[in-house]
């Protein structure tokens, strides 16, 4: 093991979220809603990354994530890499995959849509190409994933 990765403490049975961009940690506490749950969770920010020169790491106790709730991931992050632990062993590895929408999640960029004007959950489509696209279902307003703000 790499002197780095003994730095977060080791997880019995629990998801490691790795490949986390730094600046979007704290929108991938409050997607998979981390600030609500009981377990233990230990994270570890602006680790060295090889590969992305700095890069945070949450580990969850007890916790074991539905696809559904690890595809939101990709909104903020699409490199994001997930590890389900039992025993203290790497059991699964899952890589976030774009879902075809997003529910409740995205804010709209366009300020008279209903969703902003209404208690209502947003809806968007996901428009797949060179570059991932999201089309509000409401009104139709196009917003490149890049830029979209969580609500
Ligand atoms: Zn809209």
């Amino acid at each position: 093991m790499k002197r780095q990765e003994l730095l977060v403490a080791a997880l019995e049975n629990g998801t490691v979220i790795d490949h986390i961009p730094s600046n979007k940690l704290f929108e991938v506490v409050n997607l998979l809603h981390l600030e609500e749950m009981k377990t233990s969770i230990t994270v570890g920010y602006n680790l060295r990354s090889k590969k992305m020169g700095h890069k945070s790491i949450i580990k969850i106790a007890g916790k074991f994530f539905s696809d559904d709730e690890i595809n939101q991931l990709a909104v903020v992050s699409p490199n994001v890499t997930l590890s389900v632990i039992r025993d203290y062993e790497v059991v699964e590895k899952k890589e976030v995959v774009l879902p075809d929408e997003l529910r409740g999640i995205v804010k709209c960029a366009n300020p008279k849509c209903i969703t902003n004007n209404e208690p209502m959950k947003t809806l968007f489509h996901v428009i797949s190409g060179e570059k991932a696209m999201l089309r509000c279902h409401y009104c139709n307003k196009e917003i490149s994933l890049e830029h979209v703000k969580l609500i």
